[in-house]
């Protein structure tokens, strides 16, 4: 059992507040990421939780075992960074049974776990190479070969695609799920990038400013997020956030939005007072051309084939964008109409809330 339970961590370098209390149960096997911009805490976290630097206070359990006070070598932990420093004298089969001669394990068992690392990495074929003859996506699997062979209870990835150009992050994106699909291990990895985040992890913590905002599964992220900057950061293109004035708080949210529309919203009241101003959320793909709804004046499109991307704005200023099918009837310069459906739009208060959505109603026998 890998199960890996962070408890209160707090960390600060000097009179800088890094991390704030952060608590997270992570279970066996599965893969979570750590997703938020750059410098709030992903990196200083996950080095955390491998030892390479000490938390200010909070305790760290690995597999049942606090591992608190212990010298990353016994946490039974491995870690691959996006800066994957190999030894270009040695030929590949070195640099993966590295860490396993520093160990002196005996030559067999060495041999078996190189060789098995290849093979999951499809890299049997280069095993005599240099580094200098393999391409970056081939550099970088030696480095996690080398993480495998010593056979962790928990792998950590500290951005390891960043430096690979876009086609190959594709790739092996596609690869580390299947190489945690067949390892069946317990996976923390970092990234920026919330692409990456949605399509490998089983859960997602989003950090924002040493804070966990939201801990869920890509889909319950997308559609309940708890925050506007989770909103804002899950879901390609953006979240459109429309402000819009509070006029009705009785049978949910009825509100005047910017640019003049009104609706009303399925979600609970409960602190909203009318004339409080809030931001209607609503996905780009969530609304559709009609002949009444928004008002959207249509500034620049943009035609990929499948769909049409409108970047417009609403009201005077607020910027709105919609994806249309590819061939909707529609131009830059001119003025259109988009509904949304009211289940589909989210509502937060000014302090980044959400107002959660009523539950469906009970059915009458
Ligand atoms: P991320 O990986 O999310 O980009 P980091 O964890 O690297 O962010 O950094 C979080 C914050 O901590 C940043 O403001 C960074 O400047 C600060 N920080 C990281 N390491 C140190 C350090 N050794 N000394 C002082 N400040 C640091
Ligand atoms: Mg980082």
């Amino acid at each position: 059992m890998a199960t890996l339970n962070l408890n209160a961590i707090k960390k600060s370098f000097g009179t800088a507040d890094v991390l704030h209390d952060i608590s997270l149960a992570i279970e066996d096997k599965e893969f979570v990421v750590f997703v938020g911009p750059s410098g709030c805490g992903k990196s200083t976290l996950l080095r955390i939780i491998a030892g390479l630097e000490e938390a200010s206070s909070g305790s760290i359990v690995i597999g049942g075992e606090d591992v608190s006070h212990a010298a990353p070598v016994d946490r039974g932990i491995s870690m691959v960074f996006q800066s994957y420093a190999l030894y270009p004298h040695l030929s590949v089969y070195e640099n993966i049974a590295f860490p396993l001669r520093v160990q002196k394990m005996p030559k067999e068992e060495l041999d078996a776990r190189v060789k098995r690392a290849a093979d999951i990495l499809q890299l049997t074929e280069k095993l005599q190479l240099k580094p200098g003859q393999l391409s970056g996506g081939q550099r970088q699997r030696v480095a996690i070969g080398r993480s495998i062979v010593r056979e962790p209870k928990v792998f950590l990835f500290d951005e390891p695609l960043s430096n690979l150009d876009a086609a190959l992050r594709g790739d092996m994106r596609v690869e580390l799920s299947q190489l945690h699909r067949e390892l069946d291990a317990t996976m923390v990895y970092v990234t920026h990038d919330q692409v990456e985040a949605m399509t490998m992890a089983d859960r997602i913590v989003v950090l924002n400013a040493g804070k966990v905002e939201q801990f869920g599964t890509p889909m319950e992220l997308y559609h309940h997020p708890a925050t506007k900057f989770v909103a804002s950061f899950i879901g390609q293109p953006n979240m459109n956030f429309v402000p819009a004035k509070v006029r009705d708080i009785v049978g949910g949210l009825t509100v005047d939005l910017e640019g003049g529309h009104q609706m009303t919203l399925p979600v609970e009241t409960e602190g909203v007072q009318i004339g409080d101003t809030v931001d209607v959320g609503i996905r780009p793909e969530h609304v559709t051309l009609g002949d009444d709804g928004l008002e959207i004046s249509v500034n620049v499109l943009e035609r990929l084939g499948g769909v049409s991307i409108s970047y417009g704005t609403i009201g005077k200023t607020t910027r709105f964008c919609a994806s249309l099918p590819g061939d909707a009837p529609i131009s830059e310069g001119t003025t259109i109409r988009l509904t949304v459906a009211a289940e589909d739009c989210h509502v937060f208060q000014s302090n980044g809330q959400v107002l959660r959505r009523k539950s469906a109603p009970a059915l009458v026998a």
